[in-house]
């Protein structure tokens, strides 16, 4: 196992290049206040990159000996800082399965104001965006294709969480995602 053998392209039988040797993997953080509509953090990529200009979630190329879910957690703390302690895992989408490449989009709840920054040269600025305005804004082409189905289940995971919250009262006195908590 080496850290970052999954950077490369893959000329897939589909016809395109994708970037990810072992397929990539992105995070979909949500933030649930206590009132009002769940938040989607979604970063601006930089004028000069692939794509610049449009709006995207954090992720990348997945490492040989990674799951979807820890590339997508790796990836999320290089760009923007979210630790695995800021944030549980509530689900995996596959968004994209074309035999020789998958795109994952890992779903997970954040704590109420979880600390981020923009961390890499290929983002602008970081936004919490209500879901359903996700859709309006500028996206990257691929996750444009992949919102639709995304949406229908992080919408999923956040009824099973607000349950959950709703039938565990002790959860609210006890601080969200403290030490200890996986996953
Ligand atoms: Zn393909």
């Amino acid at each position: 196992m080496v850290a970052g053998d999954g950077n490369g392209w893959v000329a897939c039988r589909c016809g395109q290049r994708h970037w990810g040797r072992f397929g990539a993997a992105g995070l979909l953080a949500l933030r649930v206040p206590r009132r009002g509509p769940a938040d989607a953090l979604l970063q601006l990529r930089a004028g000069w990159v692939h794509e610049g200009g449009s709006w995207a979630l954090p992720g990348g190329a997945r490492d040989s000996h990674e799951s979807s879910v820890s590339a997508a957690l790796r990836e999320a703390h290089e760009e923007v800082g979210l630790t695995p302690r800021q944030l549980t895992v509530h689900g995996e989408w596959t968004g994209a399965d074309h035999g020789d490449w998958r795109y994952d989009y890992v779903i997970g709840v954040t704590a109420p104001n979880p600390r981020i920054a923009v961390r890499t040269a290929e983002s602008e600025e970081l936004r919490w965006v209500p879901v359903d305005d996700v859709g309006s804004l500028p996206l990257h082409p691929a996750l444009a294709l992949a919102w639709p189905g995304l949406r229908r289940t992080a919408l999923d995971v956040l009824g099973r969480h607000l349950a959950d919250r709703a039938t565990a009262p002790s959860a609210t006195t006890r601080p969200a995602g403290g030490p200890g908590r996986v996953g």
